[in-house]
């Protein structure tokens, strides 16, 4: 007999097994009621298993409370498919595809009161309540003014219940529940923009992307550099799908550093705006819920989201556009560890839809697949404004520290001195400092030289407690020398400052200067982030420092300087991706200067300058460091030539974490096919995080099924001790 897993719904997100009874056809997504020790309850089928343990017998499942799953069938393959790609159970998989909010009966639909009007009555009986009940005939005139129908909270609520309903006992009005959406807009106002005549590269594009809705072929990438009108196309591609009756899915990185974006499709979509969803991590429970069921009845059909909204149950696609398709943040750090650019291409697939990627950077994954033929390649050359792009001066801090005692200044003075002017002309500056990366490099002052593995043409990472430096790609191990191996200065040191030093230093420069600092620490109120880059917009800010939160996506006409601290920070990582993500960062930060009338410099300071992605950035060159990066992941067989996953232990205890991925390192070495590459087991690049010591291992191989199906058959065989935890993350993104 089949049973069926069902999580309970309750805060507890209780799991358990139930027999289904005989001729019950339960699916996967069913919602369903269930007996819970001695009473009845609700939950949500996640998964059906076809052959029932014989060990214990289940109690039987009562009955569906709607035949219909929540998902639709092709949501469901897409499921099936993740769970099967990323190792994650189904049941983690379903709480993915279906959000709590939706599965939980709690937040259903909310209603109000709404007074109707069903029979006017004649002038002469108006002219009698008004003399007779004044009160009745204020309630009348009203709601009639208002159309025939007005909620009752409007008319005064209580204090004229009594009224409406001596006006509904003589059949004039009636008094209705309605269902109201919990907008989360609400009070808001878009005008409506016009479409923009198309220049021929965006024309170009868009006959491309025109083909692909009509008949889907396969992916597009569409390489556009900053400020080129990608957006713009978005749009037009998103009218073109809604004029053919079909809908429409935009993902962004990340809805609340992406504001613009949001805004300039409320206001293109202005006159449909009922038709347009948005789901951001805002949300309250409710809204959520309201916004799911408006997507799943087809009353939503523009849904714009962040990663999860991969899942939006929207029916008959025309096309999913997923924006900055190269950003980390489409990548989910916990189980199921989906990457939501690469479910887009994947869903698109299932939906028979056009998708749309697009990017002033591409990633190279996306890159390599325009030069294999697995995707279709759309370029935008130049900026849409006719603006240029703006110029970038490096600035080689080694001969900056030598000019003053102490060290180079956090500021160099060019960059200073560029910042004075553009104050003094009464324009605006973004001030950039990357402070991500907890694995710090060694690197030499004097000469920009940095300590890295032979193995592996990375960084090597400064571990205190063994004075010793580690390579976290493939563990080799080195003494930390004491000066500089290249030059002999013995003030090889790590780097480090961040953006609350940097914003004191500016007070002390700048003291008329009107400053803003943006990070996760400034950040945290609900809106600080919007109400910040409205104030820069209206010019109340001169200065803004910040980290990665603001390199996206914005558009401030009146910057003319960008200046970046430190572009070194991001590189010097034991990550292979880390020249990618600083060339990615550089071209992104580069890319707010200069977005108006006036001409944008940027300023970029460095101890590497040589270094290819700083250079290629500089002369604005994505093809030319795609084609030397590729070049250099072909060679170590890094991505996209190979899939890379990681395994990691997790535990209070430091020895037992270690223990338990030496032991799975050891089985993996006799168990895994050749073709596959295993690292050695090392400390994490964040070794300690909410209290747990964290290990990991990495491994490559060329086929992503394999090395998925293998690596979950020797995991599923090695269980881990009670108080560790293994992660495993596919194609995974940061180290
Ligand atoms: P991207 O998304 O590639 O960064 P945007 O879509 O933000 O570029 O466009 C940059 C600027 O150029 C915007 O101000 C936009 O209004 C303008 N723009 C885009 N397309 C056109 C066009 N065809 N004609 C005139 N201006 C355009
Ligand atoms: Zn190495």
């Amino acid at each position: 007999m089949p049973a069926a897993r069902v999580l309970i719904d309750g805060p507890s997100e209780l799991v358990f097994d139930y027999s289904i009874p005989e001729g019950m056809e339960a699916k996967p997504g069913c919602r369903v009621k269930i007996p819970l020790r001695n009473r009845s309850s609700t939950g949500t089928i996640l998964d059906i298993t076809e052959e029932m343990p014989t060990h214990f017998t289940l109690r039987p499942m009562g009955e569906l409370i709607d035949p219909e799953p929540l998902i639709t069938p092709k949501l469901m393959e897409l499921g099936k498919w993740m769970a099967d790609y990323y190792g994650t159970p189904m049941e983690l998989v379903m709480r993915a595809l279906i959000p709590e909010s939706v599965r939980q009966e709690s937040h259903s639909e909310k209603t109000r009161k709404v007074v109707h009007i069903i029979d006017q009555p004649d002038e002469e009986t108006m002219d009698k309540l008004a003399k007779r009940a004044p009160r009745q005939h204020l309630i009348l005139t009203l709601v009639d003014a208002a159309g025939g129908q007005m909620p009752l909270a409007d008319l005064g609520g209580g204090s004229v219940t009594a009224s409406v309903k001596s006006l509904e006992k003589n059949g004039y009005v009636e008094l209705k529940d309605e269902a109201i959406r919990r907008d989360p807009d609400e009070g808001e106002e878009f005008l409506e923009d016009q479409p923009l005549k198309l220049n021929p590269d965006q024309a170009a594009a868009m006959e491309q992307v025109i083909a692909q809705i009509d008949q889907p072929e396969k992916p597009m990438l569409m390489h556009g550099v900053t400020g080129s009108g990608k957006t713009e196309v978005y749009l037009q591609a998103a009218q073109r799908c809604i004029d053919l009756g079909k809908s429409v899915l935009v993902l962004l990185p990340e809805i609340s550093l992406t504001p613009q974006t949001v805004q300039r499709f409320k206001s293109r979509f202005a006159s449909i705006q009922d038709q347009v969803a948005v789901l951001h991590s805002h949300l309250s429970q409710g809204e959520r819920f309201d916004e799911w069921h408006r997507i799943r009845t087809s009353k939503a059909r523009i849904v714009i989201g962040a990663r999860s909204a991969v899942f939006a149950p929207l029916t008959n696609l025309g096309i999913i556009i997923v924006d900055e398709e190269h950003e980390n943040s489409y990548k989910q750090d916990s189980a199921p560890r989906y990457h939501g650019r690469d479910l887009a291409v994947l869903r698109g697939h299932i939906e028979n839809c056009a998708v749309l990627l697009g990017s002033a950077t591409p990633s190279l994954e996306s890159f390599h697949n325009t030069e294999s033929g697995k995707y279709h390649l759309l370029t935008l050359e130049e900026r849409a404004d006719n603006q240029s792009l703006p110029i970038i001066r490096i600035i080689d801090m080694r001969i900056e520290g030598k000019k003053h005692k102490g060290g180079p200044a956090i500021l160099s003075d060019p960059l200073r001195g560029h910042m004075e002017k553009k104050l003094a002309e009464g324009e605006q500056v973004i001030l950039f400092l990357n402070r991500r990366g907890f694995a710090r490099s060694l690197q030499c002052p004097g000469c920009g030289h940095v300590c890295e593995c032979r193995h592996c043409a990375l960084p090597m990472t400064y571990h205190r407690a063994e004075e010793r430096l580690i390579c976290h790609m493939c563990g080799h191990q080195a003494i930390t020398p004491r000066k500089c191996p290249e030059c002999g200065d013995p003030a090889i040191r790590f780097q480090g400052y961040g953006t609350e030093q940097v914003e004191g230093v500016l007070k002390k420069c700048f003291p008329q200067a009107r400053l803003a600092r943006i990070d996760t620490d400034t950040m945290r109120r609900k809106n600080a982030l919007r109400d910040t880059l409205r104030a820069f917009h209206q010019r109340k800010i001169d200065i803004i420092i910040g980290t990665q939160m603001i390199a996206k996506g914005l558009h401030f006409p009146n910057v003319t300087l960008v200046g970046v601290l430190n572009a070194d920070l991001g590189l010097h990582v034991p990550d292979f991706r880390a020249g990618e993500r600083t060339f990615q960062l550089l071209t992104q930060v580069a890319g707010r200067a200069g977005r108006g009338e006036l001409e944008g410099e940027v300023i970029i300071q460095t101890f590497t300058p040589h270094s290819p992605s700083i250079q290629f950035a500089r002369h604005h060159d994505f093809l030319g460091y795609a084609d030397q990066e590729l070049e250099f992941r072909k060679q170590f067989g890094y991505p996209p030539y190979t899939h890379c996953a990681l395994i990691g232990t997790r535990s209070n205890h430091e020895r037992r974490a270690e223990f338990t991925l030496e032991n799975l390192h050891q089985r993996l070495k006799t168990d895994l096919p050749d073709g596959i590459t295993l690292g050695e087991p090392m400390p994490a690049a964040l070794t300690k995080a909410h209290g747990q010591y964290r290990f990991q291992l990495m491994l490559l191989g060329h086929s992503a099924r394999g090395l998925s199906r293998h690596i979950n058959k020797i995991l599923a065989q090695t269980p881990p001790p009670e108080d560790v935890t293994i992660v495993f993350d596919m194609d995974a993104m940061g180290f």
